[in-house]
C-alpha cells in the first residue's frame, strides 16, 4: 500500500542531514557525523545524569529527585541543540522519528510498563501544533511495544517558559503543572522529554506520577545540559 510517510522519510534519509553525505542507513547520519555527536559519556549519576563516576552523585543521596534513573542520548550540544531546535520550532517531523531510532538503540527498557511524553498545556499546543515529546514517546513506544499513557497525564497550569527562568524560579514556576490519574498505580513509569536542563519539570511531573500510585519513574530524554 502507498504510504506517504514511508516514502518522505526514505527521501529524507537518503542523505546525511548534517553534511549531506550518503547517510547508507535509515538514521539519516552518515558514519563521520554520527561518530562526531555530543554522546552522553558513559560516566554519570544513574539518577539524575549528571557527571559523576557511575555512582549516585552527592546531590542526589542529599536531595533526591522523585525520578529514579536518568538515561540521557546526547550532551546539549552542536549539532544535537540545532536538530532539536529544528525538530521543535520548524517542525521538521522526520528529526523526531530519528530521535526515537537512536533512542532505541541507547535506552534500557527495563523493567518498563508504559511510556509518558512530558505533557504540554493545551493553549502551547495550538501554539506549536505538535508536542515534541509525544512525537518521541510515539517513535519510541512503537517499537519497544509499550503502552503510551499521554491521556492519563495532563499539563494544567500553562506556565512560562522554563528556560526564560532561573533555577529557583524554575521549580516554583512548575510546582502544580501536572495532573496524573490512577492508570499509574505500580508501575514503572518513563518520562520521554527531549531536552533535559534542571530537571524541575521531570523531578515535578516524577513528584506527580508517584503521588498518583507510580512505584519507579525513570528519565528519558535527548539531551541533558550539564
Ligand atoms: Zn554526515
Ligand atoms: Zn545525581
Amino acid at each position: 500500500m502507498f504510504n506517504l510517510g514511508h516514502l518522505l522519510s526514505k527521501l529524507q534519509y537518503a542523505k546525511c542531514v548534517l553534511c549531506e553525505a550518503n547517510a547508507h542507513n535509515t538514521l539519516g547520519i552518515c558514519q563521520a557525523c554520527w561518530q562526531d555527536l555530543p554522546w552522553q559519556i558513559n560516566t554519570c549519576c544513574p539518577q539524575c545524569g549528571l557527571t559523576s563516576s557511575n555512582v549516585t552523585c552527592g546531590q542526589c543521596l542529599s536531595q533526591p529527585p522523585f525520578y529514579d534513573a536518568t538515561q540521557a542520548l546526547f550532551e546539549y550540544a552542536y549539532p544535537i541543540d540545532a536538530l532539536l531546535q529544528a525538530f521543535k520550532y520548524q517542525q521538521q517531523l522526520y528529526l523526531g522519528h530519528m530521535f526515537a531510532q537512536i533512542s532505541l538503540k541507547k535506552f534500557q527498557p527495563t523493567d518498563i510498563d508504559c511510556i509518558v511524553p512530558m505533557p504540554m498545556h493545551p493553549a502551547r499546543l495550538q501554539e506549536r501544533g505538535f508536542n515534541q515529546s509525544l512525537e518521541l514517546a510515539n517513535g519510541i513506544a512503537k517499537q519497544l511495544h509499550l503502552p503510551v499513557a499521554s491521556k492519563h497525564s495532563h499539563r494544567i497550569k500553562n506556565t512560562p517558559p522554563q528556560a526564560s527562568l532561573p533555577l529557583k524560579a524554575r521549580v516554583k514556576n512548575i510546582k502544580g503543572a501536572f495532573s496524573c490519574d490512577d492508570y499509574f498505580v505500580g508501575k514503572h513509569v518513563a518520562i520521554v522529554d527531549d531536552v533535559m536542563t534542571s530537571g524541575a519539570s521531570l523531578n515535578e511531573l516524577a513528584k506527580t506520577l508517584k503521588q498518583a500510585g507510580a512505584n519507579k519513574v525513570s528519565c528519558w530524554v535527548v539531551a541533558r545540559t550539564y
